[in-house]
């Protein structure tokens, strides 16, 4: 099956990360653009909600390296969503940020401020430092902050997750490395819902 590429609505091009398939079993399903999706929602839920599309932003980290990031604004009933995801090759990989409005009618901007101010606080750490020789490890620190995703990469058949940290994509055996340098510490693990800040 063709991956249906416009928006049914308004026709506009939608990409897998800006568009949502709305509907249900019996009466089936169309794809959406996010502007379509929420004004269809906003109208059911009788919300007055402000859907802005916000263009595509590039931020460089603290190592210099630039990041693409596209934003993505959903109506989750009583809340809102948005969502920056890095793009690389037109595909999301790599950073992946959300914040939760409990608004729907509130100022977009009000969000994608709040938004933007993690997306810097976050590209200005580093966990993982570069050795030449051995490839990346936790920073001195000891501390990794990143994303549990899953490696499609993998051909191995048995799932294994990936980690991304500080924007990379680290496969379970090089993350598995990288504890090894630890050999013999203790370590606490936390894990939290993608819209929170630890
Ligand atoms: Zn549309």
């Amino acid at each position: 099956m063709k991956e249906e590429t416009r928006c049914e609505s308004c026709g506009k091009e939608t990409q897998p990360f800006t568009s949502i398939l709305f509907g249900s079993m019996e009466k089936g399903y169309r794809n959406l653009c996010l502007a379509c999706y929420n004004a269809s929602f906003a109208e059911d839920m009788g919300l007055n909600f402000d859907h802005v599309d916000f263009a595509p932003i590039k931020l460089t980290d603290v190592a210099g390296e630039e990041h693409e990031f596209h934003f993505a604004a959903r109506l989750l009933g009583d809340k809102v969503s948005l969502e920056a995801l890095e793009i690389k090759d037109g595909i999301p990989r790599g950073y992946h940020f959300q914040v939760i409005g409990s608004n729907p009618e509130g100022e977009p901007l009000v969000l994608f401020k709040e938004l933007y101010e993690r997306m810097r606080r976050a590209l200005s750490q580093k966990h993982l430092d570069n050795d030449d020789d051995y490839g990346p490890h936790i920073s001195n620190e000891g501390i990794a902050r990143g994303r549990i995703d899953i490696d499609l990469d993998d051909s191995e058949g048995d799932r294994k997750p990936l980690m991304v940290i500080d924007g990379k994509e680290i496969s379970w055996q090089e993350f598995g490395r990288m504890l090894l340098e630890y050999e013999g510490w203790n370590f606490k693990i936390e894990i939290f819902d993608r819209s929170e800040e630890r």
